[in-house]
């Protein structure tokens, strides 16, 4: 399939949408970047394949990490704290300290995000297409102008000055022929985990430590892929969210594999019901209320962009002169056989943390184009770290007002008008 248009072979296709700014994908980044650029007054379009907002935050997870540096202060602001205080104000959410010590989270209920997310994007004049799919891109030489979106009605056209990829697999930079990494061909690739949600649960029967203990003890008997992982309270009483399942060794932009470790997380979760509700305190009456809704996918294909952010900058608790977010998150990597391994920005807990650098969000030639969250440039090890919500959400911001104040090509920014338009709109820098 042709995933190259040139504006002559798009203009057979029906004109579905032009304007300033086109974002391929509603997760973290895509919907904070559709916020940021539509009040900075650009006419903005959000096309995501799923029914609602919110990606991966909305169909596996239920907790924001990255907001604060483990042991400090809050390190994001913005439009994700802003949905964060809407959440908690309408108590939809509350803090929870991290048991791994990754800072406070904070634990939401996501239909509530679902919701958060439609009325802070729609509130802020940004249109959404849902059960829209981007599959090609229109490019004039080596410039995005637009997409080719799949839809029930067939294939149309999407015009736009400048083009932000919130896909998790800069699906847009990769078919633009930007250069990409593709940790799975690396070897180096975290695993997949399909979450799923138990209710019927007596909370104070079993502390973490104890639930650890249990699943070691356990493991001769049933199929544990993983002896810690989380299961921890949410705000439905009784209701437990888990982050357990583990599958390895996936390149999630196979279909083939996608659609067996789809299967595999299935089989797995069945396992840690049978395990839990046979062996643990306080799960005796418990039952399964929903698996993710797809299963969650940590790494795939990432930008290599005009900087690409290592080990040594997270660690190094590193800034640079054009940081558009930051991040105290420490490098918290699945790919270390049934455990994870952490490690954190200076050495330990201490509230420190890193810049953000907009060359991480910039393809180091295909114009017009700007990546933002999970897929943005960076190594194995800086992304373990840089990946948590809340900075998806920072970057998503910072590129959403980029490209609404760019008058020509977005990749020309001036790092310092920028940061200077974040921090007026409350980002912590
Ligand atoms: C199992 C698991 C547990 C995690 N735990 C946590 C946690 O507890 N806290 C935390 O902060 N972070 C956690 N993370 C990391 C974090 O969830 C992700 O890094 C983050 O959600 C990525 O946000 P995003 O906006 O980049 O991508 P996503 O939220 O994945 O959004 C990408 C969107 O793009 C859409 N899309 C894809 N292709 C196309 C296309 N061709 N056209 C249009 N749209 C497209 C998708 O449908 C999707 O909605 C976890 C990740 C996983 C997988």
């Amino acid at each position: 399939m042709n995933t190259r248009y040139t504006r002559t072979e798009a203009a057979a296709l029906p004109l579905l949408w032009r304007g300033d700014v086109l974002i391929a994908g509603g997760g973290s980044a895509g919907c904070a970047a559709a916020v940021a650029a539509a009040r900075s007054g650009a006419d903005v379009l959000l096309v995501e394949p799923a029914g609602f907002l919110g990606g991966t935050g909305a169909a596996v997870l239920d907790t924001f990490y990255g907001f604060y540096a483990p042991g400090g202060g809050r390190v994001v602001a913005g439009v994700g704290w802003e949905l964060c205080e809407r959440l908690l104000e309408d108590g939809q959410a509350f803090e929870r300290p991290n048991t791994y010590g990754a800072g406070t989270g904070v634990t939401y209920e996501p239909e509530a995000l679902k919701r958060a997310w439609d009325e802070l994007v729609l509130g802020a004049g940004a249109r959404v297409l849902h059960h829209a799919r981007i599959v090609a891109v229109v490019l004039d030489g080596e410039r995005v102008r637009g997409a080719v979106v799949d839809t029930a009605a067939g294939p149309g056209v999407v015009l736009a000055r400048n083009t932000i990829d919130a896909t998790g697999d800069a699906e847009v930079a990769w078919r633009a022929g930007a250069a990409v990494d593709r940790p799975a061909e690396q070897n180096r690739v975290q695993p997949l985990t399909a979450t799923f949600r138990m209710g019927g649960v007596d909370l104070g029967a079993t502390p973490v430590a104890e639930l650890h203990r249990l699943m070691a003890a356990a493991s001769g008997d049933y199929r544990l892929p993983r002896l810690d992982g989380s299961v921890h309270r949410t705000v439905l009483p009784g209701v437990v969210h888990t982050n357990l399942t583990r599958v390895s060794g996936v390149d999630a932009t196979d279909p083939w594999q996608l659609s067996a470790a789809e299967r595999e997380g299935r089989r797995q979760v069945a396992e840690y019901v049978r395990f839990l509700t046979e062996r643990v305190p306080g799960y005796e009456n418990a039952y399964l209320l929903g698996v993710s809704v797809r299963i969650g996918v940590r790494e795939t294909r990432r930008l290599r962009g005009r900087y690409v952010l290592t080990r040594e900058d997270v660690l190094g608790a590193r800034e640079f002169p054009d940081a558009i977010a930051r991040c105290g998150a420490p490098i918290e990597d699945h790919d270390g056989g049934n455990g994870t391994i952490w490690v954190y920005v200076g050495g330990g807990p201490s509230g420190r943390s890193y810049g953000v650098p907009l060359r991480c969000l910039v393809p180091e030639r295909t114009g017009h184009l700007l990546v933002a969250g999970r897929c943005l440039s960076a190594t194995h090890d800086a992304h373990a770290s840089v990946r948590s919500m809340a900075q998806c959400m920072a970057a998503g911001q910072a590129a959403g007002t980029a490209a609404a104040l760019a008058t020509g090509d977005v990749a020309d920014t001036d790092p310092a008008a920028l940061r200077a338009a974040l921090a007026l709109h409350g980002a912590l820098l």
